[in-house]
């Protein structure tokens, strides 16, 4: 999930946090079974939502259904 770092021009600020906020701070996982299996595995089944990360293509967590 770090690939954008080595190729962030254009990118602009708020763009940046928002890739903050939804990508960076999150761990990536690489299909949405493994996001899921993370979060069962945290008792958070239920309580977190998966969704395809728009920058990095990974999965990510959310508390927020999207
Ligand atoms: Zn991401």
């Amino acid at each position: 999930m770090k690939w954008w770092l080595r190729s962030r021009d254009g990118v602009d600020d708020s763009q940046d946090r928002d890739i903050a906020r939804s990508c960076t701070g999150k761990d990536g996982y690489r299909s949405e079974a493994e996001a899921r299996a993370h979060a069962a595995m945290n008792g958070m089944s239920g309580v977190l939502f998966t969704y395809r990360c728009t920058y990095c293509d990974d999965w990510h967590l959310t508390r927020r259904k999207t």
